[in-house]
Parts: structure tokens; C-alpha cells; sequence
């Protein structure tokens, strides 16, 4: 179906941080997958996982133990807040689990009516109807309706609006740490902090949506980990795989107290193969000096960015971000830059507010980075 709106490009091979096309053309991958290859293109370690337990077991469904699932969760929530962990296939699963845990916390807890979500204007939480629902942009919910209830939205950052939006039936509150699809804007350690103490004066589980921040992306394995606070539920989805398609949503075992058997499944969900790289993803992260290296590459790329954008200041506005979760405000629209940047060998993703986010795979070097920034340079001269 023609749901999107696809660039005329299509990659036959990846290697490390570049994308290869049919005829040859070798493209810089500052968009890995929409945050997704967070190991860059075909990590040997990656594809040696996958490819080992293709040759042993694919899918045995839920009706089974899932000893991958067991290592991945117990990693997970060595790593985490979380004390447990259920396995899907994509980021709107993992919202969408974390959604019903909300609810199913306060129903067994004696109050059914507390039921509903406080979220962010400008979030994004997935296309599914709750999770569009959830995220509150008209355009994804136009022609949609009826709008799944239960969602109330306040102003990101503004900590009285939500506040005083609190009723007796909210159940919890839902951000992203830093929003990405509305534009990357990354909330105020101190915001994040205090959503914490307001979820706790109110009796409200605090949900992070950490699909896209999550797995390294801003420098530290959760971005809400650099916030020094912790929620009680999290999403995870697209890093988690390093573009196998698994997601996970973690909690406390107090937050996830109603779900049991039967409450919550997916048949493909946490399986084998999705576990073998996952599980793989987690130990390369794991290796020392990862996330260290993440967080130079942040500040190298950041600090070049906004040097370049400082050279053409008709052309660029606004940089900002965190780690290697970077955009950029060009004063034509998005989609023009985005497709300039492509046309010079530069793979970018468009957001809300305008933005071209940079999203390299964590693996950068100070090489790519030089070719990024000369790309973005000579494509900022030629439209200055
Ligand atoms: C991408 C994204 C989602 C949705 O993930 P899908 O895998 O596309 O369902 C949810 N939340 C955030 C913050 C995202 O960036």
C-alpha cells in the first residue's frame, strides 16, 4: 500500500556505517534505519549470532520456555530499574503492553477507574490505535475514529500543566525522555526528575517511552539513566534488534502485578532468533568503553555540526539533541534537506519542527564524522 512516502532509493548491501545500492552507490547511513542499526550494517558479531541459531531453532511460540528470552530479560534488568520483562516485535507492542500494564496495575489494586494516560504534545508512541492515540497527532488519528479513550495531553516540559491535569482517574504518565519523531527534544533532566516525585505524590506508575533513546542511542544504555531517575515502566524497541524486529517492555515487579498468565501474548514475541541478536546487541553494548565512545561521538559530531550550521547561518537554524541523537533546523523544509543530503551521499530522517535528525549507528568513527560534516558543508553552500 502506498502508506509511505519512500525516497527512490533502494540498498542492496550494508557494511559498517554505509549503505551500498544495486548499480554501486555508496551512501553514509546517518539514519540507520530510523535509529534502528545501532551496530551499523551487518555487524560480524550480529550476523554470526543470527545465522548460528537460524541453524538450530527459529520459533517455538510462548507455549514454551524461551531460554534466550530468559538471558536477554536477566540482562536487561541487570542493566535496569526493570525486575521483569515481556518480549514483542516492535515499538507500538511495547507500548502498547505498557499501556494495558497501567491499567491492569490500578484494576487489581481495587481501582478500576483509574485508567487513564497523561502524554506529551508533539509524542509519538507508535501507529497502532492506542498508541496513536497515545502520541495525539490529528494527522495520525484523522479518518481513524473512534479515537481510543483514555489519553489526556499536556505541554512537554511543563511540569504545572500536567499537574493539573491529574485527576482521580489518571493512572499513569507517559513520556519519551527525549521526543524524537516530534522533533528531538530532550526533556530537562530536572522535568524528568520531577515526574518521578509527581508519579509518586500521586500514586501513578511514570512510563518512559525509550524506543528510540533506548540501547546506547544517547549515550548511556537508557536515556532517562543520565536523568538519575528511574521509571516503572519502559518501552524498547528499535535498537534492541540492531534491525532484527523485537521489542521489550520492562518493569518493576510491583508496576507489572497484574499481568499474569493470560492477561497479555504475542506469537512471535521474544522468539529464538530475535533473542540470539538481541542478546548479541546487549554484549557488544556491554563490552567496556561502548558507551563512552557513543558519548565522544555525540559531542564530536554535535560540536561540528553546529560549527558548520554556524557557517551558513542562512541555512541553518538550530541544533540540539543528545548523544548520538542529533537534529538540525534547515530553513527550507526538512524533506528538501533530507533529499539534498541523500542526493550527496548523506542518509538523514526528517521529524516534527522541521528537524533532520542525525541518527548514526552508534559505531562511528571520527572518520565518518569528518565525512558527514563535509557533506552537510558542501550541501549548506550549495543552497546557502
Ligand atoms: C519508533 C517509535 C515507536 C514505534 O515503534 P514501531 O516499531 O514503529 O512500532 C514508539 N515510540 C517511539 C519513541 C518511537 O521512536
Amino acid at each position: 500500500m502506498p502508506t509511505y512516502a519512500r525516497a527512490d532509493l533502494a540498498f542492496e548491501r550494508g557494511e559498517g556505517v554505509y549503505l551500498f545500492t544495486a548499480d554501486g552507490r555508496r551512501y553514509l547511513d546517518f539514519a540507520a534505519g530510523v535509529a534502528v542499526n545501532a551496530l551499523g550494517h551487518c555487524h560480524p558479531r550480529l550476523v554470526k549470532a543470527l545465522t548460528e541459531q537460524a541453524g538450530r531453532v527459529w520459533h517455538t511460540s510462548n507455549l514454551y520456555r524461551v531460554p534466550g528470552q530468559e538471558k536477554v530479560a536477566a540482562r536487561l534488568v541487570e542493566r535496569t530499574f526493570a525486575d521483569t520483562v515481556f518480549f514483542c516485535n516492535s515499538g507500538a507492542e511495547a507500548l502498547e503492553c505498557s499501556i494495558k500494564m497501567a491499567r491492569r496495575f490500578h484494576y487489581v489494586a481495587g481501582n478500576p477507574r483509574r485508567t487513564r494516560i497523561i502524554c506529551a504534545e508533539g509524542a509519538f508512541h507508535g501507529r497502532t490505535l492506542a498508541t496513536v492515540a497515545a502520541g495525539g497527532q490529528k494527522k495520525h488519528m484523522e479518518g481513524f475514529a473512534p479515537v481510543v479513550e483514555g489519553f489526556d495531553h499536556v505541554p512537554f516540559g511543563n511540569l504545572n500543566a500536567l499537574r493539573a491535569a491529574i485527576t482521580e482517574e489518571t493512572a499513569a504518565i507517559l513520556v519519551e525522555p527525549v521526543q524524537g519523531e516530534g522533533g528531538i527534544v530532550p526533556g530537562d533532566p530536572d522535568y524528568l526528575r520531577r515526574l518521578r516525585a509527581t508519579a509518586d505524590e500521586f500514586g501513578l506508575l511514570l512510563i518512559f517511552d525509550e524506543v528510540q533513546t533506548g540501547m546506547g542511542r544517547t549515550g548511556t544504555l537508557f536515556a532517562h539513566q543520565q536523568a538519575g531517575v528511574a521509571p516503572d515502566i519502559m518501552g524498547v524497541a528499535k535498537g534492541l534488534g540492531g534491525g532484527f524486529p523485537v521489542g521489550a517492555c520492562l518493569a518493576t515487579e510491583k508496576a507489572a502485578s497484574g499481568m499474569v498468565a493470560g492477561t497479555h501474548g504475542s506469537t512471535f514475541g521474544g522468539n529464538p532468533l530475535a533473542m540470539a541478536v538481541a542478546g548479541e546487541v546487549l554484549s557488544v553494548m556491554d563490552e567496556p568503553g561502548f558507551l563512552e565512545h557513543v558519548q565522544a561521538m555525540g559531542v564530536l559530531l554535535r560540536a561540528r555540526v553546529e560549527e558548520t550550521a554556524a557557517r551558513f547561518p542562512g541555512v541553518v537554524d538550530e541544533v540540539r539533541g543528545l548523544g548520538l541523537m542529533l537534529g538540525f533546523k534547515p530553513r527550507m523544509p526538512n524533506t528538501e534537506m533530507v533529499a539534498r543530503l541523500a542526493g550527496g551521499g548523506l542518509l538523514t530522517v526528517g521529524a516534527g519542527d522541521n528537524i533532520v535528525r542525525l541518527l548514526p549507528p552508534l559505531i562511528i568513527d571520527e572518520n565518518h564524522v569528518d565525512e558527514a560534516v563535509g557533506i552537510l558543508a558542501r550541501v549548506f553552500d550549495e543552497v546557502k
